[in-house]
């Protein structure tokens, strides 16, 4: 007999091609007037074209949104939504911008209407981090959650091959890990299996076209699927690891996903035989170990798999393996400081799961 706790989050999706075009109406049913844009400044010609269809809603553009949410940023932003004394933060990018629209939200109760451009699946979950004085606080409130989400594969096609691919493992690491944690449920458990399908799926046709449409679409549909998966069953040792390792030692943040997602599969593999069967058949691959099939994809996919690629120094694996089992949480398998170190270790050398 199963169980479990349920909890759906609240949040209207727009899917499909042109689904771009709703922007305007999506915002009409918001009931919101003054609508700010936010972006990074290599996406800024894209939220014009935002504020442009919002027409008389669009009240202007923020375009300094950058990768972990500095306290600094925040705070320049707050001015600009004063400024334009805007009711509704529309927040268009990746999962950097769609962060600083989180912050923004907590502190003024905004609505947030999200476009994702990436496969972070940030927009699905109420998560927030904030970085002040050089670390990274993350938390959950209600208020980050985007009330809409349009999500437009063809927003994705200008998204770098190597990027799309380092992003769409980071979908999968969402997927794979809730099928263990804690409060994973029957309903998140089949979302995962077919989130890590359709982003598998999609990354491989990438790899065939990556300007097909069709393949940017399976890449955003599984991103959805395991942006749902992140929201409702949360996380654990993989999850925490990457925040460790990426937090403490300045690595960018979905490569260090795609590297230590197969080791942290091959560490709680015998703790959680039937998520890594649900795995490695999504994958397609199920006579093969679960943690080996995802190398085996990451790495036909040309992904970076080694932590020294990314600039990780051996000399550090010592400290991260003492900060990642500092602080106690749930995992399948025990986190103890020998199985972790000789898991950096893997992860460093970037060796294929045996
Ligand atoms: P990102 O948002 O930093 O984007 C990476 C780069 O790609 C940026 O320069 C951006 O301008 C560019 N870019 C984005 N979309 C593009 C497109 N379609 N075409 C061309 N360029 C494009 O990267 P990310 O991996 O999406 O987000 C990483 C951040 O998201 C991290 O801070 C991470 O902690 C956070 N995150 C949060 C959650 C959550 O639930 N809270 C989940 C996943 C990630």
């Amino acid at each position: 007999m199963q169980t479990f706790i349920y909890t759906a989050h609240p949040v209207r999706v727009v899917f499909g091609t042109d689904a771009w075009s709703t922007l305007k109406d999506e915002a009409g049913l918001l009931g919101v007037r003054k609508v700010l844009v936010l972006c990074t400044p290599r996406q800024r010609a894209l939220a014009q074209q935002a504020v442009d269809a919002l027409a008389e809603r669009g009240v202007g553009i923020y375009d300094q949104a950058v990768m972990h949410v500095p306290v600094a940023t925040i705070r320049n932003a707050q001015e600009a939504v004063r400024r334009e004394r805007a009711d509704c933060i529309v927040a268009l990018g990746g999962g950097s911008t769609i962060g600083l629209a989180k912050a923004l939200a907590i502190e003024s109760g905004l609505p947030i209407l999200a476009v994702p451009s990436t496969y972070s699946g940030s927009e699905m979950t109420s998560i927030y981090g904030i970085t002040e004085d050089g670390l990274k606080k993350t938390g959950k409130d209600a208020r980050a959650l985007p009330r809409t989400v349009i999500y437009d594969p063809s927003l994705t096609l200008k998204l770098p091959f190597d990027i799309s691919v380092v992003s769409g493992m980071n979908a999968i690491a969402h997927a794979a890990e809730g099928l263990y944690a804690q409060e994973g449920n029957p309903v998140l458990a089949l979302m995962a299996e077919e989130g890590v399908r359709a982003m598998a799926n999609g990354l491989r046709q990438l790899g065939q076209n990556a300007n097909s449409l069709a393949a940017r679409s399976a890449c955003l549909y599984g991103a959805w699927l395991c942006g749902m998966v992140l929201a409702g069953a949360g996380m654990a040792l993989h999850h925490k690891l990457c925040h460790t390792v990426a937090g403490s030692f300045d690595l960018p943040h979905a490569q260090t996903h795609s590297i230590i997602l197969p080791h942290a599969m091959a560490y709680n593999a015998s703790a959680a035989p039937e998520a890594m069967q649900r795995i490695a058949r999504a994958l397609g691959q199920e006579t093969v170990p679960a943690a080996r099939a995802l190398y085996d994809l990451a790495q036909s996919l040309g992904a970076p798999m080694a932590l020294q690629d990314i600039g990780m120094r051996e000399s550090d694996l010592d400290r991260a393996a003492d900060i990642a089992i500092a602080t106690p949480y749930w995992n399948p398998r025990p986190i103890e400081h020998h199985g972790i170190r000789t898991l950096l270790q893997a992860a460093f050398e970037g060796r294929r799961p045996t």
